[in-house]
């Protein structure tokens, strides 16, 4: 019998995002700067596979039952497949899924399939080769493409495709994005851009859900799509006689706080209890240190009661949440 995470607003937190590494094979906009490049963790500040299961066993003694896996770029990292495979084998978690940028998912997807793991986001902001170069750093776009292509011929379902809609940059490529849903059955995810760090791109990018959704609408009237078990924050739509769906995440226009049910571990070690604040518990020290399982459950607790009402982005003007994706994990 596991417990429950239950916070101070009564959200049940049954959900942790792992971030496995820091490092990643693309500089997104909207994740890194080009200005200013972001530290990366020493080898040794980032928190061993054990470690990480040792957690996440605590977790699931406590109500963490879903678990995804992030980055950074978490294919980057030596022995992902074997660590999918121990994950796999904690049988409390009833659902394990990973976001990953593509980059080098057709050479592990046999061994991410072994492993047991069915839900995979993968992440394209656009269908143009040249486009997806300058937005990501790299000319990467065909061997994503092939790697989505191996994936759902593999039997990966659902297949979710991550796209972040930002203005001026792919807003006049949405509609063709949706599109791809008629004759796929992949879930197309548009994510609202968030303004995050100092080190972040500019807000100028910042494309709200109305605008996101009235480009989607030059393709015709998409339809509501019923909420179901696993459905995230995402609102989802379908059009007529399609083979995949659509869906939005609206951090900034509608958040989605009040049915916030995750906590996120950093590559580095820390428990975060919302992606937007820096508040944060250092579990990886009291590991370090031997501390006991009893110690680190209180230290989950600290964290979850930590978890703020709200975030504030779109609240504040000009407000910038003090985070880095490549560490926390998107
Ligand atoms: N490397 C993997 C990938 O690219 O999918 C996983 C990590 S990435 C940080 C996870 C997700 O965070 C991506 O799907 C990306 O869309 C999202 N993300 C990163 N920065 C964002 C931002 N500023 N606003 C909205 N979404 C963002």
């Amino acid at each position: 019998m596991t417990g429950m995470l239950i916070d101070k607003y009564n959200r049940r937190l049954n959900y942790l995002r792992v971030s496995v590494t820091d490092r990643c094979n693309l500089s997104c906009v909207y994740c890194v700067s080009p200005i200013h490049a972001i530290k990366k963790l020493p080898p040794e500040e980032v928190l061993r596979y054990e470690e990480i299961l040792r957690i996440v066993r605590i977790g699931t003694s406590m109500g963490i039952n879903k678990i995804r896996v992030t980055g950074g770029e978490p294919l980057v990292r030596k022995g992902l497949p074997e660590f999918l495979n121990e994950l796999a084998g904690i049988k409390t978690l009833s659902d394990i899924s990973l976001t990953t940028n593509g980059i080098l998912l057709e050479r592990y997807l046999e061994d991410i399939l072994k492993a047991g793991v069915r839900r995979i986001n993968i992440s394209l902001d656009t269908l143009n080769r040249r486009k997806y170069e300058s937005i990501s750093g790299r000319d990467g776009f065909s061997r994503v493409w092939r790697a989505i292509e191996a994936a759902h011929e593999a039997g990966m379902n659902p297949i979710k495709l991550n796209v972040v809609a930002m203005k001026n940059i792919n807003d006049d490529e949405l509609a063709d994005i949706a599109a791809l849903s008629f004759k796929l059955p992949f879930h197309i995810r548009f994510i609202e851009y968030m303004p995050i760090s100092s080190h972040s791109s500019a807000p100028e990018l910042f494309l709200p859900y109305s605008e996101i959704m009235n480009r989607i609408k030059t393709l015709g009237e998409p339809v509501p799509v019923a909420a179901e078990i696993h459905d995230g924050p995402a609102v989802r739509y379908k059009f007529k006689g399609a083979a995949g769906e659509i869906g939005f995440i609206r951090p900034v226009s509608h958040h989605f706080c009040d049915r916030c049910n995750r906590l996120r571990l950093t590559a580095g070690g820390y428990l975060r209890s919302c992606l937007l604040s820096n508040d944060q518990i250092d579990l990886k020290t009291l590991i370090r240190n031997g501390e006991n399982d009893d110690k680190l459950k209180s230290a989950v607790l600290e964290s979850v009661q930590m978890k703020p009402h709200r975030h504030t982005l779109g609240v504040i003007p000009d407000y910038r949440a003090p985070a880095e994706m490549s560490c926390i994990g998107g």
